[in-house]
């Protein structure tokens, strides 16, 4: 075992603060990463302060963090993927049980036996796994990901949460030309969903509540902007989209969106908020439309989004911080005050 350094939460109302923590020795089948970025999901935020305590409660303390890119330092006899000096890339999965149906096809976020990268029984030291807000990190090699050469790494980071979020759905929704689709919420998530679906070359709409990020919204790519406190600019669009994302982190109402779906049209949430959304019955019955959820993605699609970013040279928006920053950068991200995702240059750590 050894000793490494991140950022911890120790209580929901806590500070994160400098703090050590335990990293297993890599076995055979081991890649050991120095972390060189860690992107902020608001999803850290959510399980920081033990927001979905009914579903995953928070156990402190909590080292929150898994959008992850770094180099190799030490590789297992065993591993045949990775040498030291590559870089590296590891997502919100670190484990599953590699033989059950969802597994073996190649859908491990359905496993009933993974492992999270953070807040999650950890097989190896006991207790929990602690994510990205750190300087290295030790995964099995089933669980790291190539990064493209010709990618900034600072926002590659979040592609591997907000990129894959948004890639999985559209993918499996057949979000393509011809297809009108939707985007709620220009957050992390959101701006990625832009990205994908422009390259994929669906009719881009992207519903805000932020005026301010309109320009930005047509920069990343989508072909109208609507600002969806405005109704009647909602109204226009009644009855016309193949799919929505909602990729939005607090309450908001749904219906509206499920109401601007064609038929047979489908709302996809990848946005967790804390409280239940309510449904209204009607807008899903008249029309034959459907509403569904999606989990970020599994290994062998998140490497083929991160290869499709590489042709396609898309990384996420971010901006840079030292780690000391992050609290102030949850603070922000409460106000929706980011563009579009803040990546923690890990260099930082050294300092504490
Ligand atoms: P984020 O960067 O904070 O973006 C959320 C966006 O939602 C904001 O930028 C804002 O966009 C909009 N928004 C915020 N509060 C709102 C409100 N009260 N009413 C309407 N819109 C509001 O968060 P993120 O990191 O993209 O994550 C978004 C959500 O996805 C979180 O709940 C996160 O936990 C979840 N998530 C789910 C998965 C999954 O596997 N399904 C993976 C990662 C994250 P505008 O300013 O444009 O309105
Ligand atoms: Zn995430």
């Amino acid at each position: 075992m050894q000793n490494a350094k991140a950022y911890s939460a120790t209580n929901p109302t806590s500070r994160l603060a400098s703090a050590t923590i335990p990293r297993r020795d890599p076995t055979e089948n081991d890649v050991q990463i120095e972390i060189l970025y860690c992107g902020i999901c608001h999803s850290d935020l959510h399980q920081v302060r033990n927001e979905w305590s009914g579903v995953m409660p928070t156990v402190y303390p909590c080292v929150p963090g898994h959008e992850i890119v770094g180099r190799v330092t030490k590789a297992g006899s065993a591993v045949t993927k990775f040498k030291p000096g590559d870089l590296a890339a590891v997502g919100c999965m670190v484990d599953s049980d590699g033989t059950c149906p969802e597994c073996l096809a190649g859908q491990e976020q359905f496993c009933p036996n993974f492992t999270l990268t953070y807040n999650f029984p950890d097989k190896h030291l006991g207790g929990v796994t602690y994510g990205g807000y750190s300087e290295s990190i030790v995964v099995d090699q089933r669980f790291v990901l190539r990064v493209p050469q010709n990618l900034d790494l600072a926002g590659t980071a979040p592609l591997l949460c907000a990129g894959i979020t948004t890639y999985s759905p559209m993918r499996h929704r057949n979000v393509g030309k011809g297809k009108k689709v939707g985007v709620v919420g220009l957050g992390g998530l959101g701006h990625m969903g832009v990205k994908f679906a422009h390259a994929l070359r669906a009719h881009v709409v992207v519903f805000t509540t932020s005026p301010n990020k309109k320009e930005d919204a047509l920069r990343l790519g989508a072909d109208e902007v609507v600002i969806s406190k405005n109704a009647d600019e909602m109204q226009k669009h009644a009855g016309s989209f193949d799919f929505i994302l909602d990729a939005v982190s607090a309450d908001h109402d749904i219906n509206a969106y499920i109401n601007l779906l064609r038929r047979d049209g489908n709302l996809t949430m990848v946005g967790a908020p804390e409280k239940p959304l309510s449904v209204s019955a009607f807008g899903l019955i008249m029309g034959r439309r459907s509403l569904s959820g999606s989990p970020i993605g599994g290994i062998a699609e998140t490497q083929e989004m991160l290869d499709f970013c590489g042709q396609h040279g898309i990384t996420s928006d971010v901006e840079v911080i030292p780690i000391q920053k992050v609290n102030e950068a949850y603070e922000r991200l409460l106000r929706s005050d980011v563009k579009y995702r803040f990546s923690i240059d890990m260099a930082s750590l050294k300092a504490e």
